[in-house]
């Protein structure tokens, strides 16, 4: 009944339509609080619900409307064997049920990830439900991101996937879209991965790198790693120091506890420490669980929870903090 009624008053400040998305504006809309806040209302949409990983017998790349970029994301999966060096307690991937193919095949990536662009262009991708029920304002192509099963950086063939996305990118006459990486940030410092990410910031992007904790031990607990916590603070700095990025990081309540204030603390002087070594922080994701984890007991904060604690950053930090909020939007 609530995600009915939501979409009811989504459909009337921004009417869904049949024209081509190519004739949308692609402005990214900026996200900030305000934004969010007048979202969180109307943001319940199937299509923005419906993160599956999977389009049709696609195997490597699937179509997402992105609650943070208000627009459509191109996923490009380059995990499919669901395998990844973390083992976040809220992680949504299904490794219930076995993959498909345990391998990128990169001439099938490329017809793929050709085919799914051709599919936006036309509109025909809106034909049916859930990208049918997204709004017109929404429809605009954002980005092309590498977020799937698993950490995108730890393919083999990393560098010649971001390549291959940037050619279809540019020969589907999109070139205004971001090539996107979304990554817990264990293998910035791979030579594969620093090529790829080399070639990915000469033309519109953005890095979000994971940072979940201010302590190892929350971090081990929260990510359920081997990756020495150390060696993600230093990824992420390192890299920041050439290219600017941004931090994301989860906040959630363990057994309906939230991160205590010491936890908060310690983060923020992780992202402090990193501004004082160099580091070009753009600003911090901050986001909570929206949909079932597979912890019973790990469970989404409420939303003025998540602000108290995006207050403390900036405060502490002076960055920017962009918020999303959990499933109920209380
Ligand atoms: S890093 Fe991402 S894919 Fe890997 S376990 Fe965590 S949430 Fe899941």
């Amino acid at each position: 009944m609530i995600q009915r009624a939501s979409k009811m008053a989504l459909q009337e400040v921004m009417p869904a339509s049949n024209q081509n998305p190519a004739e949308v504006s692609p402005t990214f809309f900026s996200c900030t609080q305000a934004d969010v806040r007048y979202n969180a209302g109307v943001d319940i949409i199937a299509a923005h619900l419906d993160h599956r990983r999977s389009y049709d017998d696609f195997y490597y790349v699937y179509p997402v409307i992105s609650r943070r970029s208000q627009g459509v994301s191109i996923g490009v999966n380059l995990n499919p064997d669901k395998i990844c060096n973390f083992d976040c307690i809220y992680c949504e991937v299904d490794r219930r049920t076995a993959p498909r193919t345990r391998s990128v095949d990169l001439v099938v990536l490329r017809d793929e990830l050709s085919a799914m662009l051709g599919l936006w262009k036309s509109g025909e991708l809106f034909a049916r439900e859930p990208f049918a029920s997204a709004p017109l304002a929404w429809r605009r192509l954002n980005d092309i991101a590498f977020s799937g099963d698993g950490e995108p950086t730890t393919c083999p063939v990393f560098e010649q996937a971001v390549a291959c996305a940037w050619e279809c990118r540019e020969a589907a006459g999109v070139s205004e879209a971001k090539l996107v990486l979304i990554t817990d940030a264990a293998c910035l410092d791979r030579p594969g991965v620093k090529k790829g990410l080399e070639l990915m910031v000469r033309g519109p992007h953005e890095i979000w790198a994971k940072l979940d904790a201010g302590s190892p031990e929350y971090y081990r607990r929260v990510n359920r790693t081997a990756v020495d916590y150390n060696r993600i603070l230093s990824n992420i700095s390192r890299t920041a120091q050439a290219m600017p990025l941004w931090v994301q990081s989860l906040f959630l309540k363990m057994h309906g506890q939230p991160p205590s204030s010491e936890e908060i603390d310690l983060y923020c002087g992780r992202l402090t420490t990193m501004q004082t070594e160099g580091a070009h922080l753009l600003g911090v994701q901050a986001y909570t669980v929206a949909r079932p984890t597979p912890e019973a007991w790990a469970t989404a904060l409420e939303s003025h929870e998540l602000d108290s604690i995006a207050e403390v950053i900036r405060r502490r930090t002076g960055l920017e903090v962009r918020c999303s909020y959990g499933p109920s939007f209380n």
